[in-house]
């Protein structure tokens, strides 16, 4: 199943038992957990732009993936 890919945006591979991700772009390989993860932390980055984003300099929820 082609699935947008939550790092690089083009498409990635869903395994179809819902095992993996996979991204031939930019080598993404991750389960589908880790992926349902990734996008519910960018909504939440994306919330917190819209909503009061001066909370973005504390840095408490946006660092344990900013090393990809
Ligand atoms: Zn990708």
């Amino acid at each position: 199943m082609k699935i947008k890919c939550p790092k690089c945006d083009k498409i990635a591979e869903l395994g179809d038992d819902f095992s993996y991700v996979k991204c031939s772009n930019c080598s993404l390989d991750i389960s589908y957990g880790e992926y349902v993860k990734l996008i519910a932390y960018k909504d939440a980055r994306y919330s917190d732009v819209l909503g009061d984003y001066t909370k973005d300099t504390s840095g408490t929820t946006s660092g344990t993936l900013d090393d990809w």
